[in-house]
Order: C-alpha cells, then structure tokens, then sequence
C-alpha cells in the first residue's frame, strides 16, 4: 500500500519537527507549544502556530 505508507511517513516527519520547536516557543496567542518555524521572503524567520494558526516574527 504505497498510499499508505507515504502518509504515515509525512506524519511522523511532521510530528518530529513540531516536537523540535516546541521545547523553544510558545504561542503568544494561545499557549500552545505546537509552533513552527517558517523562513520569510527576506531570509527572516517567522513563526507559526499549528494550533490556532497565530503567526508573528
Ligand atoms: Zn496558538
């Protein structure tokens, strides 16, 4: 099941990033720890909150 397998594979790779971040950040917004990094147009990074969607820099 190739389907399958593809999308188990993003999931634990998505999951692994997310616990990277989250013993550094915070939301400002909600608290949540599931917060990801997103590099800028202009080489900045921003932030994202994978739970409610906040984003700030
Ligand atoms: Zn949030």
């Amino acid at each position: 099941m190739p389907a399958s397998i593809l999308g188990e594979g993003g999931h634990l790779s998505e999951a692994a990033v997310t616990r990277d971040t989250a013993t550094r950040l915070s939301c400002p917004s909600c608290g949540s720890a599931f917060v990801a990094q997103v590099l800028g147009d202009n080489g900045g990074i921003s932030y994202v909150c994978t739970a409610c969607g906040h984003s700030w820099s």
